[in-house]
């Protein structure tokens, strides 16, 4: 039968009541304060008359409350559909709508989103500013005990909306067989109890969670930030003795870019994590130069259609890679008529994997685009993503399908004119985009986040640009840029670059 998580955290509860299991800047609970807590949630979940496989919602900020009720749900069967309090209402409304929730559990960061008017739905306030009815109200007594539930394998856990980089927010569904399946692969990276694992990207994000749960399920402590500060980042892991994180590239980037990083003691790290969106590999070289401790890169999507791994300490000299499929995952790549492309073609990237979505909520039409069958009947996910395997199997991933830029008729990767750019002093962060052109149909333009002290003007470095590129990959207008436009999560959000020099072109 399946050894829950909800189970694993009852048995740490008996083993070692008093170690940490979560922790914020306000408070920290023992193994056993998480498990009373998590009785009293799914006691009162039950009081209030949900069943299994209903849903609830949770948007705000990451906190120790946060989590212990979102843990405290799975313990009644509720499913749980995390809501990233960066959407706007419209979006919001209609996440809530899709996951059919009666209960909104918010913070002050969602306090502006409640949807007015809603009769059926119940808001319950995590922090005592946003409205609604007080956590502690809504808490059932400390002796409220929950009744027992059995899940199925196949039973669903929680419900993830994909970022919506590309489009409107697709629910995926993640069982809790998928989710006890990947926290036993934990075994591989040295989750156990005493070790803490440091988070500063948020919990409603497969990112975090992927991390989250196996670092429970061993018995270890998970360590929150509710906004990310690579100062406050470096002194928390500091003073806890982190051992395990998982941060997403920008993230690295600002902490690698602090002129104190090396004021402080990181020798506690065993195991760093980085996935979401693309790390450069000046900037894994860097953290492998600088941060004891192992680094794994992982490439994938939340809808589980198989992934990749790239332990950067093995393999120094494929930095430039997401590395190979993990074990029992299948990877390949597929033109734009469906056919598996040749040896050391580019092609879209699809995946398989033991745990895959099923398919996205309520929305058969877009399962449907998202599948891809290969000629035995084997069905795999397609990521939108533009990649190359290497002689060796590890992948080279170039864009997403949407982010590529057809010019003249040919193919041009922002990620190739991205790295070229990269390479002038004045440059310190920059995003290639294509618009409209009459002539080439499309035509490549730059962002460029301008390096501190540099006086270069952006006519200079489109010129030094130009004179080295290819005919097809020049530039045809650049322009500066306070910060890139980014989801909570750090990916670059080019549809939003887009727009923008299509109002101001
Ligand atoms: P939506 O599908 O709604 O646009 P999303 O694709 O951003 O959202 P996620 O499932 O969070 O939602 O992200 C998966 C995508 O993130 C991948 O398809 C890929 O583009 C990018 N990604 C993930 N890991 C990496 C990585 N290691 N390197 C580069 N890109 C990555
Ligand atoms: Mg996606």
């Amino acid at each position: 039968s399946l050894q829950s998580l909800s189970d694993l955290i009852r048995g740490h509860a008996q083993q070692q009541p008093d170690e940490p299991a979560l922790r914020d800047e306000q408070q920290t609970l023992s193994y056993r304060d998480l498990d009373r807590l998590m009785d009293r949630v799914a006691a009162s979940l039950q009081r209030d008359g949900l069943q299994p496989g209903e849903a609830i919602a949770i948007c705000g900020l990451n906190s120790t409350r946060y989590a212990a009720l979102f843990l405290g749900a799975l313990r009644a069967g509720v499913v749980v559909a995390p809501l990233a309090p960066s959407s706007t209402a419209q979006s919001l409304a209609s996440m809530l709508g899709d996951a059919q929730v009666r209960h909104l559990f918010l913070d002050q960061a969602a306090q502006d989103l409640v949807p007015e008017g809603n009769a059926v739905l119940q808001c319950i306030s995590l922090d005592g500013v946003a409205p609604g009815l007080g956590f502690a109200d809504w808490l059932a007594p400390q002796e409220a005990r929950p009744q027992p539930v059995t899940l199925a394998p196949e039973a669903p856990f929680n419900i993830i909306y994909s970022s919506g980089t590309t489009g409107t927010p697709k629910g995926i569904v993640q069982s809790h067989g998928m989710r006890s399946a990947h926290v036993s692969r934990g075994v591989l990276y040295g989750y156990g109890p005493k070790n803490t694992t440091l988070l500063a990207t948020p919990l409603y994000s497969n990112t975090t969670l992927v991390v989250f749960f196996p670092t429970l399920g061993f018995g270890g402590c998970v360590q929150l930030m509710a906004k990310f500060d690579a100062q406050r980042y470096l002194q928390l892991a500091q003073q806890h003795r982190v051992t395990h994180t998982m941060l997403v590239p920008v993230q690295y980037q600002r902490i690698m870019a602090l002129p104190q990083f090396g004021d402080y003691d990181l020798s506690s790290f065993r195991f760093k994590f980085c996935t979401s969106a693309p790390f450069r590999a000046e900037l894994k070289a860097d953290v492998l130069a600088r941060w004891p401790g192992c680094l794994t890169e992982f490439y994938g999507m939340t809808e589980g259609g198989g992934s990749c791994i790239l332990d950067a300490h093995l393999h120094p000299e494929k930095l430039h890679t997401v590395g190979q499929a993990a074990e029992g995952h299948d990877i390949r790549l597929i033109d734009e008529e469906g056919r598996e492309v040749g040896p050391g073609e580019a092609g879209e990237v699809v995946g398989h994997s033991p745990g895959m979505m099923t398919g996205y909520h309520r929305q058969p039409e877009k399962t449907r685009e998202a599948e891809w069958f290969d000629a035995a009947g084997k069905r795999f996910i397609r990521t939108g993503d533009v990649g190359r395997f290497d002689a060796d199997g590890f992948l080279v991933l170039f864009d997403r399908r949407k982010d590529m830029i057809i010019s003249g008729g040919f193919n041009i990767y922002p990620s190739d004119l991205e790295a070229q750019l990269r390479a002038h002093p004045a440059v310190d962060d920059v995003a290639v985009v294509g618009v409209p052109s009459e002539q080439w149909g499309e035509t490549p333009v730059a962002y460029v986040v301008r390096s501190p002290g540099h006086a270069a003007q952006p006519e200079e470095i489109m010129a030094w640009y130009n004179q080295q590129a290819g005919k097809t990959q020049r530039l045809s207008d650049l322009r500066w840029i306070d910060e890139l436009p980014r989801s909570a999560i750090g990916k670059v959000l080019k549809r939003d670059l887009r727009e923008a020099y299509a109002s101001h072109a």
